[in-house]
């Protein structure tokens, strides 16, 4: 109860009761206040009824002795005494009165009514012993006042006056006693109010600043502490309190909450900042790639970092056979064959992405199942993304994806759409390039590369020489009186003889060696790890290979065609750098000794071998 009010309300509460226990503690002071001025009325009532009665008895008595002394002595003084008291005694009607005003009881009243009327009885007694006397019966007046029946009735008198003081003193002492009491009792229940009101106040004063404001207000200062210190893992759940206390915990569960949503989104925004950077890195890396196999390396270490726990693989498009086939994997896939072809997968087919199991209902792709692989349930119990690679509409390969518990969130599908397009993209790129490089360097007559591709390779084959120390050949080859053939057969039987000798050199080059159409009919040849005597030989049977030729004009053979060979080989017969023009002078030198034939450049001096 205590612990769902409001100090307002508790203030409240305290202040009212507060001034109810002061009022009920004022209401019993009046009451004391009231008793005490009772008892002080009753000893006052006591002192004007005392003063009221207490001459009396004295006057009654005097009257009896002026009466008696009178009859004794005869002395007129006594006598005039005697009438001077009983004016006195005739008074006491007024005195009466006095005493009915003074509040005395009807009891007491009659009690001193008999006392007076008694001392009245007893007067006339006396004023008829007086008169006995003065009439000179001297004897019967003093027996009179001297009666044993006079004495018992002034004795009598006496009693009844004793009597009602008595009465008046028992009533004054029962009030006043009562009056005591009242106002005892009333004086110790203010005082009780009170101590109650002091105690309540304490008690108030020691709950709200002691359980109410210093507790909570050391736990939240504590709790807002470790807020600024950035530590969110502080509880403020057990501030139930519905005051002043508790608003400010509100306040500062708000403002935990405020400080939690900031640094989800700071996290979120830093994972964010991460995947981009890497999906930014990924897609760098791609770029500079010169190669599919390159492309699948970036992508087998750069996809499981992007999408921890999808396992997937990466299959590339072979133009060939027209076959998907697998360029990676990465985190061991369980499904999918390592190739198929592209119609087996829903996602080809459709031109779109594909995804099925877990909480997407649709079809598992045909190369899950493939033989060998994984049985019918394993391959329905995992849940897949399929993503197209496309380049320009045309499917180039397939992103494959595993998804762990059957689901993606929207996001990280996103992400591998994004990486499936600059995956494509990289891959578009590099066949892009390799055509450009394919046609600047490639000769499209004979379909051997130019001269600007050899000079490349040379220059790599020399770089690697360097390294190995071994040699590098070069055989060059010009076709003997090609003009003449031009001339004399067209352009067109030109273009076939230097078809066919192309033919040749590939024929001869397969497996080491790298032949190029180095302009107009001149060829070369390069032979790396090849020695002078090998590279001779190679160009000797090159030579027959192109002397072996038939071509026919009109359906009749044509004259023999013809090729003049140079020969030289680094570091033998010249520096790297001098390798084309040694060749080309050994094959100058084959011209100048009658053509079709084979010439080997001469040692070389030491100072020609110096690059
Ligand atoms: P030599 O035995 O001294 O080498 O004499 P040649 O006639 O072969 O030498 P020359 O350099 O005089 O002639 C080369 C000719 O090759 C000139 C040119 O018309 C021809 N030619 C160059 N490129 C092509 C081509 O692509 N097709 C054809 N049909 N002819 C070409
Ligand atoms: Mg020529
Ligand atoms: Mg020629």
């Amino acid at each position: 109860m205590a612990g769902v009010m409001r100090l307002s309300t508790i203030t409240n509460t305290a202040y009212v009761t507060t001034v109810a226990l002061s009022m009920i503690a004022g209401v019993a002071m009046l009451m004391a206040s009231n008793s005490m001025r009772t008892e002080r009325a009753a000893v006052q009532q006591r002192y004007v009824l005392d003063k009221a009665t207490s001459g009396l008895d004295h006057e009654i008595f005097y009257q009896s002795e002026k009466a008696r002394e009178y009859v004794i002595s005869g002395n007129p003084e006594y006598l005039e005494d005697f009438k001077a008291g009983v004016i006195n005694l005739n008074d006491t009607r007024a005195m009466l009165g006095r005493v009915e005003d003074a509040g005395a009881r009807k009891e007491e009243l009659s009690t001193l009514q008999t006392a007076i009327d008694m001392a009245r009885t007893l007067v006339n007694n006396q004023q008829n012993a007086i008169e006995a006397y003065q009439a000179g019966d001297v004897e019967t007046a003093r027996k009179m006042v001297f009666s044993d029946h006079y004495e018992g009735e002034l004795s009598l008198i006496d009693a009844t006056i004793t009597r009602f003081q008595a009465l008046l003193d028992q009533r004054t002492q029962v009030e006043v006693e009562h009056a005591i009491t009242r106002a005892r009792f009333w004086r110790f229940m203010s005082e009780v109010v009170l101590a109650a009101t002091a105690l309540m106040f304490l008690c108030v004063l020691y709950f709200i600043l002691k359980r109410r404001i210093l507790r909570p207000v050391m736990r939240l200062s504590d709790v807002v502490t470790r807020l600024a210190a950035e530590d969110y893992s502080v509880e403020i759940s057990d501030f139930r309190h519905m005051d002043e206390i508790g608003d400010m915990a509100e306040a500062v569960k708000i403002f935990r909450e405020n400080g939690l949503e900031r640094l989800r989104l700071e996290e979120k925004l830093e994972r964010d900042l991460k995947l981009r950077n890497l999906l930014s890195r990924m897609t760098h890396r791609m770029q500079a790639c010169e190669s599919k196999k390159e492309v699948a390396n970036v992508v087998r270490l750069f996809l499981p970092v992007i999408l921890p726990g999808y396992a997937g693989k990466m299959y590339l498009f072979e133009e060939d056979d027209q076959m998907m086939r697998q360029a990676c994997d990465w985190l061991e896939p369980k499904g999918s064959a390592p190739e198929f072809p592209p119609g087996e997968c829903w996602s080809i087919r459709r031109g779109a992405p594909h995804r099925q199991g877990g909480n997407q209902t649709d079809m598992p792709c045909q190369h899950m199942f493939e033989p060998g692989q994984l049985d019918h349930v394993e391959a329905f119990d995992i849940a897949t993304l399929c993503v197209p690679l496309t380049a320009q509409r045309e499917v180039i390969g397939l992103l494959y994806c595993e998804l762990p518990d059957g689901v993606i969130s929207i996001e990280q599908e996103h992400y591998v759409f994004m990486m499936a397009e600059n995956i494509s993209l990289s891959l578009a790129n590099m066949h892009l390039r390799e055509e450009l490089h394919e046609q600047a360097t490639a000769d499209p007559l004979t379909g051997l590369s130019n001269r600007r591709l050899m000079e490349q390779r040379l220059n790599t084959l020399l770089y690697d020489a360097h390294d190995t120390g071994r040699p590098v050949s070069c055989i060059m080859l010009d076709i003997d009186n090609f003009k003449m053939l031009n001339d004399t057969y067209g352009h067109d039987m030109g273009d076939q003889v230097l078809k066919d000798v192309a033919g040749v050199l590939k024929s001869h080059t397969r497996e080491d060696g790298l032949a190029f159409r180095y302009g107009g009919e001149e060829f070369v040849i390069l032979l790396p790890g090849v020695e002078p005597g090998d590279a001779v030989r190679r160009a000797e049977a090159i030579r027959k290979g192109v002397a072996a030729l038939h071509f026919t004009f009109n359906e009749a053979p044509i004259k023999k065609v013809t090729a003049s060979f140079g020969v030289a080989t680094t570091p033998n017969h010249c520096a790297g750098n001098k390798l084309i023009t040694t060749a080309d002078a050994a094959l100058y030198e084959s011209k100048e000794k009658g053509r079709d034939r084979v010439t080997k450049a001469p040692l070389g001096v030491k100072e020609d071998l110096v690059a």
